[in-house]
């Protein structure tokens, strides 16, 4: 037995080894990504339950690393968050997405939504806020740009007067904020009233689990119909069947996003869908 667990001590250090080296050389080469343009925005259609039509996209990194595989956000950003590299590559999604969406409303549909993801760890940054609403405030389609953020439920368990402020200060640039991820952690909808979120999206993790699970179903039903009474829409991620979608329809959930419609795709495609529809 002693033996035995020398031995797994041993593997756990190896394995402990390999994934510290891993991420020190996705550090490494992260920090060459930016100003190499190895990032890439994709975007995953957002429609509209009631039109089926697409109305919004969500902005989505991908890193184009010149030697290994394609490397998930899933892996990447946590490095990013823990480096602060974050801050610099949340700025370029920022404007990327926003010039993006400016001419998508130009020239495709003017009431356009694209979202993006915020970093808990960006909110620490008040000068990138301050950038970012002064950009807003330049912007000539002002008070509504279009721009969609959205954050993860992690962000309001600091408690942080300051982010409160953030986000009255966004939402007075036509900022709309979305809760990301409802239904995996902690949040109750009393969240949602005080933060002032204009959308809530139920995760994936519960859509797909809806048509099988009666509990499931019940429950995402009641998250629909509080959120209603709150005046806040839903968007339902992760919809990959038709059954999920007609459920999530019936129960009167605003919007849908998935593989069902699309996976997150490049620009050039993105502009074939808003053309020729999905
Ligand atoms: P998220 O914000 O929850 O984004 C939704 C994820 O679900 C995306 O994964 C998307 O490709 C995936 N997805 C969409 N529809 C389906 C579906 O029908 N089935 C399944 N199985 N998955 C679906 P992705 O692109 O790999 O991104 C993973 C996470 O990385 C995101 O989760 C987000 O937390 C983070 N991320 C991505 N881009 C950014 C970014 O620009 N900034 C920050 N801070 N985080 C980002
Ligand atoms: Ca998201
Ligand atoms: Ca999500
Ligand atoms: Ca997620």
């Amino acid at each position: 037995a002693k033996a035995q667990g020398k031995g797994r001590f041993c593997y756990f250090t190896k394995t402990m080894q390999e994934n510290a080296n891993y991420r020190a050389s996705i550090l490494n080469d992260l920090r060459t990504a930016l100003p190499s343009n190895q990032l890439e925005l994709y975007y995953q259609p957002i429609i509209s339950l009631r039109t089926n039509t697409v109305i919004k996209a969500e902005a989505l990194l991908r890193w184009n690393h010149p030697q290994r595989d394609i490397i998930s956000p899933l892996q990447f950003i946590p490095i990013a968050e823990e480096s602060g590299l974050i801050i610099d590559i949340g700025d370029w999604v920022f404007q990327q997405a926003l010039a993006q969406l400016k001419h998508w409303r130009q020239h495709f549909q003017a009431d356009f939504q694209v979202s993006i993801n915020k970093s808990p760890v960006q909110f620490k940054s008040l000068s990138q806020h301050a950038d970012w609403m002064d950009t807003l405030s330049r912007e000539s389609n002002y008070p509504e740009p279009g721009l969609v953020v959205e954050i993860t439920e992690s962000l309001l368990l600091q408690e942080d007067p300051n982010i409160m402020l953030q986000f009255k200060q966004m939402q007075h640039n036509g900022v709309k904020l979305s809760l990301d991820d409802f239904g995996t952690g902690y949040s109750s909808l009393s969240y949602l009233n005080k933060f002032g979120f204009d959308f809530l999206k139920i995760d994936k993790s519960f859509t797909q689990e809806i048509v099988e699970n009666s509990d499931k179903r019940e429950l995402c039903n009641a998250i629909i119909v509080m959120a209603h009474a709150l005046g806040i829409e839903v968007v339902a991620e992760g919809i990959e069947t038709l059954a999920q979608q007609d459920l999530l329809s019936e129960m009167g959930c605003d919007y849908g996003q998935g593989y069902l419609y699309s996976k997150p795709v490049p620009v050039k495609k993105f502009e074939q869908i808003l053309k020729n529809g999905l």
